[in-house]
Protein backbone atom coordinates (compact mmCIF):
# COMPACT_ATOMS: atom_id res chain seq x y z
CA UNK A 1 0.00 0.00 0.00
CA UNK A 2 0.94 3.73 -0.08
CA UNK A 3 1.82 5.50 2.70
CA UNK A 4 3.57 8.48 4.15
CA UNK A 5 6.74 7.26 6.11
CA UNK A 6 8.91 8.82 8.62
CA UNK A 7 12.39 8.60 7.67
CA UNK A 8 14.21 10.71 10.07
CA UNK A 9 14.17 13.55 11.80
CA UNK A 10 13.46 16.50 9.50
CA UNK A 11 12.68 14.01 6.68
CA UNK A 12 8.93 12.32 5.15
CA UNK A 13 8.50 10.30 1.92
CA UNK A 14 5.92 8.59 0.36
CA UNK A 15 6.35 5.01 -0.19
CA UNK A 16 5.44 1.36 -0.59
CA UNK A 17 4.58 -0.28 3.06
CA UNK A 18 3.19 -3.70 3.80
CA UNK A 19 -0.51 -3.95 4.40
CA UNK A 20 -1.44 -4.12 7.99
CA UNK A 21 -2.95 -7.36 8.85
CA UNK A 22 -4.95 -8.50 11.91
CA UNK A 23 -2.94 -8.95 14.76
CA UNK A 24 -4.44 -9.31 18.21
CA UNK A 25 -8.60 -10.72 18.30
CA UNK A 26 -9.86 -7.43 18.58
CA UNK A 27 -8.15 -5.20 15.95
CA UNK A 28 -9.52 -3.90 13.01
CA UNK A 29 -8.38 -2.91 9.26
CA UNK A 30 -9.56 0.20 8.24
CA UNK A 31 -9.76 1.28 4.43
CA UNK A 32 -8.61 4.96 4.89
CA UNK A 33 -10.72 7.37 2.61
CA UNK A 34 -10.11 10.69 4.47
CA UNK A 35 -6.70 11.19 6.71
CA UNK A 36 -5.41 14.52 7.62
CA UNK A 37 -2.19 16.47 9.45
CA UNK A 38 -1.65 17.42 12.78
CA UNK A 39 0.24 19.70 14.11
CA UNK A 40 1.59 17.42 16.35
CA UNK A 41 2.56 15.57 12.90
CA UNK A 42 5.19 18.80 12.39
CA UNK A 43 6.17 18.18 16.11
CA UNK A 44 7.38 14.31 15.49
CA UNK A 45 9.14 15.62 12.31
CA UNK A 46 11.11 18.35 14.10
CA UNK A 47 12.05 15.64 16.29
CA UNK A 48 10.21 17.85 19.47
CA UNK A 49 8.74 13.89 19.83
CA UNK A 50 11.07 11.27 20.41
CA UNK A 51 11.10 7.69 19.28
CA UNK A 52 9.60 7.79 16.18
CA UNK A 53 10.73 4.33 14.13
CA UNK A 54 12.77 5.44 11.09
CA UNK A 55 10.18 4.06 8.31
CA UNK A 56 7.26 3.92 9.93
CA UNK A 57 3.66 5.21 8.59
CA UNK A 58 2.98 8.68 10.22
CA UNK A 59 -0.78 10.23 10.88
CA UNK A 60 -3.39 10.24 13.55
CA UNK A 61 -6.48 11.63 11.96
CA UNK A 62 -8.67 9.37 9.52
CA UNK A 63 -11.51 8.27 8.33
CA UNK A 64 -12.66 5.03 7.02
CA UNK A 65 -14.46 1.81 6.54
CA UNK A 66 -13.53 -1.58 8.26
CA UNK A 67 -11.84 -3.87 5.98
CA UNK A 68 -11.49 -6.52 8.50
CA UNK A 69 -12.07 -7.36 12.49
CA UNK A 70 -10.67 -9.99 14.57
CA UNK A 71 -13.12 -12.25 16.33
CA UNK A 72 -13.16 -10.43 19.49
CA UNK A 73 -14.29 -7.28 17.90
CA UNK A 74 -17.70 -6.86 18.60
CA UNK A 75 -18.96 -3.06 17.88
CA UNK A 76 -17.61 -3.00 14.56
CA UNK A 77 -18.09 -5.40 10.87
CA UNK A 78 -16.65 -4.81 7.46
CA UNK A 79 -18.70 -2.12 5.97
CA UNK A 80 -18.80 0.05 8.81
CA UNK A 81 -17.89 3.83 8.05
CA UNK A 82 -15.98 4.90 11.09
CA UNK A 83 -13.47 7.62 12.52
CA UNK A 84 -10.49 6.79 14.33
CA UNK A 85 -9.26 8.39 17.33
CA UNK A 86 -5.84 9.43 17.78
CA UNK A 87 -5.53 7.50 21.08
CA UNK A 88 -5.34 4.06 21.72
CA UNK A 89 -6.89 3.07 25.14
CA UNK A 90 -7.49 0.31 27.02
CA UNK A 91 -11.09 0.18 27.71
CA UNK A 92 -10.82 -2.12 30.98
CA UNK A 93 -8.47 -0.24 33.02
CA UNK A 94 -9.80 1.92 36.55
CA UNK A 95 -9.41 4.81 34.28
CA UNK A 96 -11.50 3.67 31.38
CA UNK A 97 -14.11 2.18 33.54
CA UNK A 98 -14.66 5.58 35.16
CA UNK A 99 -14.85 7.51 31.03
CA UNK A 100 -11.06 9.33 31.69
CA UNK A 101 -9.81 7.45 28.91
CA UNK A 102 -6.93 10.01 28.56
CA UNK A 103 -5.70 9.08 31.75
CA UNK A 104 -5.75 5.35 30.71
CA UNK A 105 -2.87 3.23 32.43
CA UNK A 106 -1.96 1.63 28.88
CA UNK A 107 -2.23 5.06 26.76
CA UNK A 108 -1.12 4.46 23.29
CA UNK A 109 -1.19 6.92 20.08
CA UNK A 110 -1.29 5.90 16.68
CA UNK A 111 1.41 6.92 14.54
CA UNK A 112 3.36 8.34 17.19
CA UNK A 113 6.48 6.47 18.11
CA UNK A 114 7.57 3.33 20.11
CA UNK A 115 6.93 5.49 23.64
CA UNK A 116 3.51 5.01 22.97
CA UNK A 117 3.33 1.77 21.56
CA UNK A 118 4.95 2.09 18.37
CA UNK A 119 1.75 1.47 15.59
CA UNK A 120 1.38 2.19 12.33
CA UNK A 121 0.03 5.28 11.93
CA UNK A 122 -3.22 6.73 9.05
CA UNK A 123 -1.65 8.64 6.77
CA UNK A 124 -1.70 5.36 4.73
CA UNK A 125 -4.30 2.94 2.06
CA UNK A 126 -5.01 1.15 5.15
CA UNK A 127 -4.50 1.29 9.12
CA UNK A 128 -4.46 -1.05 11.96
CA UNK A 129 -6.33 -0.43 14.88
CA UNK A 130 -5.90 -2.30 18.26
CA UNK A 131 -9.06 -2.64 20.48
CA UNK A 132 -11.75 -1.49 17.86
CA UNK A 133 -14.04 -1.33 20.15
CA UNK A 134 -12.59 1.26 22.06
CA UNK A 135 -10.86 3.04 19.53
CA UNK A 136 -13.62 3.55 16.39
CA UNK A 137 -16.70 5.69 16.33
CA UNK A 138 -19.40 4.70 13.89
CA UNK A 139 -20.22 7.68 11.51
CA UNK A 140 -24.04 8.76 10.99
CA UNK A 141 -24.60 8.24 7.27
CA UNK A 142 -26.01 12.25 6.94
CA UNK A 143 -22.16 13.11 7.97
CA UNK A 144 -19.29 13.66 5.41
CA UNK A 145 -15.30 12.22 5.92
CA UNK A 146 -14.69 15.99 6.25
CA UNK A 147 -17.41 16.75 8.87
CA UNK A 148 -16.45 13.51 10.96
CA UNK A 149 -12.79 13.29 10.82
CA UNK A 150 -11.54 16.30 13.08
CA UNK A 151 -14.12 14.34 16.13
CA UNK A 152 -10.67 11.70 16.61
CA UNK A 153 -8.56 14.43 17.44
CA UNK A 154 -9.15 18.31 17.07
CA UNK A 155 -12.66 18.55 16.88
CA UNK A 156 -13.42 16.96 20.29
CA UNK A 157 -10.48 18.79 21.65
CA UNK A 158 -12.15 21.92 21.68
CA UNK A 159 -15.09 20.47 22.87
CA UNK A 160 -13.30 18.69 25.91
CA UNK A 161 -11.69 21.30 26.77
CA UNK A 162 -14.85 23.76 26.81
CA UNK A 163 -16.78 20.96 28.70
CA UNK A 164 -13.80 20.68 31.54
CA UNK A 165 -13.98 24.71 31.79
CA UNK A 166 -17.49 24.59 32.77
CA UNK A 167 -18.84 27.55 30.83
CA UNK A 168 -22.53 28.63 31.84
CA UNK A 169 -25.20 30.69 29.79
CA UNK A 170 -24.47 34.04 29.83
CA UNK A 171 -20.38 34.05 30.66
CA UNK A 172 -17.96 36.08 29.11
CA UNK A 173 -15.44 33.53 27.49
CA UNK A 174 -11.56 34.52 26.99
CA UNK A 175 -9.70 32.30 24.20
CA UNK A 176 -6.15 32.58 24.03
CA UNK A 177 -4.16 31.26 20.06
CA UNK A 178 -6.75 31.09 17.32
CA UNK A 179 -5.03 28.04 15.76
CA UNK A 180 -7.30 24.87 15.09
CA UNK A 181 -7.18 24.03 18.08
CA UNK A 182 -8.36 27.26 19.67
CA UNK A 183 -11.43 27.84 16.64
CA UNK A 184 -12.68 24.37 17.72
CA UNK A 185 -12.81 25.65 21.21
CA UNK A 186 -14.21 28.47 19.70
CA UNK A 187 -16.58 26.62 18.09
CA UNK A 188 -17.64 24.39 21.17
CA UNK A 189 -17.71 27.10 23.68
CA UNK A 190 -20.87 28.65 21.41
CA UNK A 191 -23.04 25.94 22.00
CA UNK A 192 -22.97 26.67 25.88
CA UNK A 193 -24.40 30.56 25.01
CA UNK A 194 -21.80 32.63 26.27
CA UNK A 195 -22.43 36.19 26.25
CA UNK A 196 -19.41 37.19 24.54
CA UNK A 197 -16.10 35.05 23.37
CA UNK A 198 -13.19 36.89 22.77
CA UNK A 199 -10.13 35.47 21.17
CA UNK A 200 -6.67 36.56 21.94
CA UNK A 201 -4.01 36.10 18.92
CA UNK A 202 -0.93 37.93 17.32
CA UNK A 203 -2.18 37.15 14.31
CA UNK A 204 -4.48 39.24 11.96
CA UNK A 205 -6.13 36.88 9.65
CA UNK A 206 -6.32 33.73 12.56
CA UNK A 207 -8.34 36.45 14.41
CA UNK A 208 -10.47 37.30 11.39
CA UNK A 209 -11.30 33.62 11.23
CA UNK A 210 -12.54 33.14 14.67
CA UNK A 211 -14.06 36.76 14.00
CA UNK A 212 -16.24 35.00 11.28
CA UNK A 213 -16.45 32.08 13.96
CA UNK A 214 -18.60 35.09 16.28
CA UNK A 215 -15.47 35.97 18.60
CA UNK A 216 -14.52 39.11 19.32
CA UNK A 217 -10.66 39.42 18.17
CA UNK A 218 -8.38 40.75 20.23
CA UNK A 219 -4.53 41.81 18.80
CA UNK A 220 -2.26 41.36 21.27
CA UNK A 221 0.44 43.13 19.23
CA UNK A 222 -1.98 46.10 18.97
CA UNK A 223 -3.72 46.38 22.67
CA UNK A 224 -2.83 44.57 25.89
CA UNK A 225 -5.17 41.56 26.17
CA UNK A 226 -5.87 42.03 30.02
CA UNK A 227 -6.45 45.62 30.03
CA UNK A 228 -8.62 45.39 27.08
CA UNK A 229 -10.50 42.61 28.59
CA UNK A 230 -11.31 44.54 31.58
CA UNK A 231 -12.39 47.24 30.12
CA UNK A 232 -15.42 45.34 28.37
CA UNK A 233 -16.25 43.53 31.44
CA UNK A 234 -16.21 46.20 34.14
CA UNK A 235 -13.17 45.98 35.30
CA UNK A 236 -13.62 42.48 36.06
CA UNK A 237 -12.24 40.01 33.83
CA UNK A 238 -12.94 37.19 31.78
CA UNK A 239 -15.38 34.56 33.41
CA UNK A 240 -13.33 32.10 31.71
CA UNK A 241 -10.56 31.86 30.14
CA UNK A 242 -8.87 28.95 27.54
CA UNK A 243 -5.66 28.61 27.08
CA UNK A 244 -5.16 26.71 23.28
CA UNK A 245 -1.52 28.11 22.81
CA UNK A 246 1.08 26.32 24.92
CA UNK A 247 3.48 28.99 25.77
CA UNK A 248 3.74 30.52 29.07
CA UNK A 249 3.24 34.46 28.28
CA UNK A 250 -0.77 33.26 26.83
CA UNK A 251 -1.04 31.37 30.42
CA UNK A 252 -0.10 34.82 32.33
CA UNK A 253 -2.12 36.41 29.87
CA UNK A 254 -5.24 33.89 31.26
CA UNK A 255 -4.04 34.07 34.81
CA UNK A 256 -4.27 38.13 34.74
CA UNK A 257 -7.36 38.62 32.28
CA UNK A 258 -9.70 35.74 34.48
CA UNK A 259 -12.05 37.92 36.63
CA UNK A 260 -11.59 36.88 40.64
CA UNK A 261 -13.56 33.37 40.95
CA UNK A 262 -13.19 32.54 37.16
CA UNK A 263 -11.74 29.82 35.89
CA UNK A 264 -8.42 29.14 33.55
CA UNK A 265 -8.60 26.03 31.45
CA UNK A 266 -5.22 24.86 29.58
CA UNK A 267 -5.31 22.76 26.77
CA UNK A 268 -2.01 24.08 24.74
CA UNK A 269 0.50 21.91 25.73
CA UNK A 270 3.99 23.24 27.94
CA UNK A 271 7.18 22.12 27.03
CA UNK A 272 8.66 24.43 29.71
CA UNK A 273 10.13 22.64 32.19
CA UNK A 274 9.51 25.54 35.16
CA UNK A 275 7.49 29.01 34.83
CA UNK A 276 6.57 30.94 37.81
CA UNK A 277 3.50 32.08 39.27
CA UNK A 278 1.96 34.58 42.20
CA UNK A 279 0.50 32.03 44.34
CA UNK A 280 -0.57 34.57 46.73
CA UNK A 281 -2.22 36.31 44.02
CA UNK A 282 -4.19 33.40 42.79
CA UNK A 283 -5.09 32.32 45.81
CA UNK A 284 -6.59 36.17 47.03
CA UNK A 285 -8.29 35.67 44.29
CA UNK A 286 -9.48 32.54 44.12
CA UNK A 287 -8.46 31.70 40.51
CA UNK A 288 -9.50 27.88 39.48
CA UNK A 289 -6.77 26.62 37.37
CA UNK A 290 -7.72 23.35 35.06
CA UNK A 291 -4.93 21.81 33.11
CA UNK A 292 -6.63 19.42 30.71
CA UNK A 293 -4.20 17.16 30.01
CA UNK A 294 -4.11 14.89 26.80
CA UNK A 295 -7.52 15.10 24.75
CA UNK A 296 -10.50 12.72 26.30
CA UNK A 297 -11.42 11.93 22.94
CA UNK A 298 -13.68 8.26 23.80
CA UNK A 299 -15.38 10.13 26.49
CA UNK A 300 -16.51 13.16 24.29
CA UNK A 301 -16.44 12.49 20.69
CA UNK A 302 -20.53 11.26 20.59
CA UNK A 303 -21.57 14.51 21.82
CA UNK A 304 -19.46 16.87 19.34
CA UNK A 305 -20.09 14.12 16.48
CA UNK A 306 -23.89 15.15 17.04
CA UNK A 307 -23.09 19.04 17.59
CA UNK A 308 -21.83 18.49 14.04
CA UNK A 309 -25.37 16.37 13.02
CA UNK A 310 -26.89 19.23 14.53
CA UNK A 311 -25.90 22.16 12.65
CA UNK A 312 -24.07 23.94 15.90
CA UNK A 313 -20.76 22.80 14.60
CA UNK A 314 -19.07 22.76 11.16
CA UNK A 315 -15.62 21.37 11.71
CA UNK A 316 -15.46 21.98 7.29
CA UNK A 317 -14.70 25.49 8.24
CA UNK A 318 -10.53 24.40 9.05
CA UNK A 319 -10.19 22.60 6.04
CA UNK A 320 -8.07 24.88 3.30
CA UNK A 321 -6.51 21.90 1.47
CA UNK A 322 -7.41 18.73 0.01
CA UNK A 323 -4.73 16.43 -1.82
CA UNK A 324 -4.79 13.12 -2.78
CA UNK A 325 -2.26 10.96 -0.44
CA UNK A 326 0.55 11.00 -3.06
CA UNK A 327 0.76 14.75 -2.32
CA UNK A 328 0.77 14.72 0.89
CA UNK A 329 4.74 16.00 1.30
CA UNK A 330 3.39 19.20 -0.57
CA UNK A 331 0.30 18.54 2.45
CA UNK A 332 3.47 18.33 4.60
CA UNK A 333 4.97 21.82 3.45
CA UNK A 334 1.92 24.00 3.08
CA UNK A 335 1.13 23.43 6.76
CA UNK A 336 4.34 24.12 7.91
CA UNK A 337 4.92 26.96 5.99
CA UNK A 338 1.15 27.95 8.00
CA UNK A 339 -0.35 28.71 4.38
CA UNK A 340 -2.61 25.74 5.05
CA UNK A 341 -4.68 25.69 8.29
CA UNK A 342 -6.20 21.97 7.53
CA UNK A 343 -4.73 19.68 5.26
CA UNK A 344 -7.00 17.12 3.86
CA UNK A 345 -5.50 13.75 2.19
CA UNK A 346 -7.34 11.37 0.26
CA UNK A 347 -5.53 7.97 -0.40
ZN1 LIG B 1 -3.46 15.34 16.28
ZN1 LIG C 1 -7.49 2.12 29.96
Amino acid sequence: MRAILFDDVGKISIGDYPEPQIQEPDDAIVKVTTAAICGSDLHLLHGRIPGMRPGSVIGHEYVGIVSAVGPETKRFKVGDRVVGAFPIVCGACWFCQRGEFNNCSDLRVLGYGMFVGDLDGSQAEYVRVPLADWNLHAIDPSLSDEQAIFAGDIMTTGAYIAARAGIQEGDVVAITGAGPVGLFALMAARTYKPAAIYMVDMAEDRLAFAERLGAIPVNSTKVNPVIELQSRTDDRGADICIECVGAPPAFDTCLQAVRAGGTVAVIGVYSELEHPILLGELWRRGITIIFGGSCNVQGHWSRALEQVKQGAIDPTVVITHTLPLEEGLKGYELFERREALKVILKP
